[in-house]
């Protein structure tokens, strides 16, 4: 499934940015034109590309759900889902931490922004920022039917987890439903792995649709700022993260990454950690050998907290629009940079652009305009697909080394490269 999936994602880029180009020549053929935009890249491939994404985002809250009840109610140590979250948290903000001043680094030392020119593209209007206070309180639901529709996916983990510990303190009712729970948490996994077989299609008809629309963006003075992006991020997911998993849990850092190649591809279709996560809920359980206990929760809690990639995105981008502006950043801007790009990414989903909301913050606290994320908008869809990949790696990451560290590791099943492999 994942050649499949790689050869698809291959050719739509390549076929896509083709029929960009040829749509972008004044003197092509009417009828071609017509079939080209209108028949597939804003028809045929669209509908596809939205009915995939849909197939994803239908799992998400029902498996999130039931597999975080599932992994509450059979602890048989209930008071050390304490020390699980708490080590949980601290190694996503850690990441997140390590991240940005890698890419505030990294951006220090190649100058994207010295001499481009501020011609912003579109008007970025900046949303309204939530309070600290809010986000804190938005954290606890008070419908949870509300919260599932809505998609809120802490409020969503936050029930999860008390129906959880509820069940595990019933008794014989808590037996019964707990049962029940196990059982639909396996079906919903098999769903998870017959709508896998979508990918090939799927992932084709979104890239195409978004090549032939956009192209590789407008790059001009941002090839350098893309580069900054590209290379921050290739680092933090190919020597940061082997680095971390190799001395926190001695496991290979290949195997895991070759295991992870799927999930990496999925998020880079969609541009969303949060339609990933029954994907990358699969894999981390049934490939890397992490239990349902750790995985139920660290994978979609990582989702929406933990945004490594978008955070190397925000650190370079500040570095860019200021020089852009040829403004100055002292130290504590980079510590208030470092402390906002941290905390920002908490409370807000993983969906494609969110980093550029949460980006208006970042600029805010440095005292950055925020119609400087108007430079950087055209090239942002492509590095959106490429950081998404970065930020459920990190999750997945995240979730063997809090899992080694539980004893809730199968270190067989994560050398065993049979395991669990989707057959297309
Ligand atoms: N699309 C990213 C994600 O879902 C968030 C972002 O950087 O915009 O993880």
């Amino acid at each position: 499934l994942t050649r499949n999936v790689l050869i698809a994602m291959v050719l739509a880029v390549l076929l896509g940015s083709l029929a960009h180009v040829a749509l972008a020549n004044p003197e092509l053929n009417e009828t071609l034109r017509y079939v080209l935009k209108q028949v597939l890249a804003e028809g045929v491939f669209d509908v596809i590309g939205q009915i995939f994404i849909a197939s994803l985002k239908v799992m998400v809250v029902p498996l999130v759900f039931v597999s975080l009840v599932c992994g509450v109610c059979h602890l048989k140590d209930q008071s050390s889902l304490g020390m699980l979250s708490l080590k949980t948290i601290v190694l996503y903000l850690l990441t997140t931490g390590l991240a940005i001043t890698l890419a505030l680094f990294l951006a220090n030392l190649l100058d994207p922004g010295v001499g481009a020119s501020i011609e912003t593209q579109g008007n970025y209007v900046p949303p309204e920022a939530r309070s600290l206070k809010d986000v804190l309180v938005d954290i606890f639901p008070t419908n949870p039917i509300k919260a599932m529709a809505e998609g809120k996916m802490l409020q969503v983990i936050v029930f999860a987890v008390l129906i959880g510990i509820a069940i595990g303190q019933a008794g014989k009712a808590g037996e019964r439903i707990g049962a029940a729970f196990n059982h639909w948490n396996e079906v919903l996994m098999k769903l998870v792995t017959l709508m896998m077989q979508l990918a090939p299609f799927g992932v084709f008809a979104l890239l195409f649709s978004i090549f032939a629309s956009k192209g590789l963006g407008t790059i001009g003075d941002l090839a350098l700022y893309m580069l900054t992006v590209i290379m921050a991020l290739l680092l933090h997911a190919l020597v940061m993260y082997p680095l971390l998993l190799k001395t926190l849990t001695g496991l290979s850092p290949l195997i895991f990454l070759r295991k992870l190649r799927n999930v990496q591809l999925f998020a880079f279709s969609t541009a969303s950690s949060n339609a990933t996560i029954p994907v990358t809920l699969r894999a981390v359980e049934q490939r890397l050998g992490v239990n349902n206990r750790v995985a139920s929760f660290a994978v979609p809690l990582g989702a929406t907290i933990n945004m490594d990639g978008t955070a190397i995105m925000q650190g370079v981008a500040t570095v860019f629009i200021a020089q852009a502006f040829q403004l100055q950043l002292d130290m504590m801007d980079y510590m208030l940079v470092v402390l906002t790009a941290m905390l920002a990414s908490v409370g807000t989903a993983g969906v494609p652009g969110v980093g550029l909301v949460t980006l208006a913050m970042v600029l805010d606290q440095a005292g950055l305009p925020a119609e400087g994320i108007g430079l950087i908008l055209g090239v942002d869809r492509i590095l959106d697909m490429i950081r998404t990949a970065v930020n459920v790696t990190g999750d997945a990451m995240v979730s063997v080394v809090v899992a080694n560290s539980e004893g809730g590791l199968d270190k067989d099943q994560f050398n065993d490269p049979a395991a669990g492999v989707e057959k297309a």
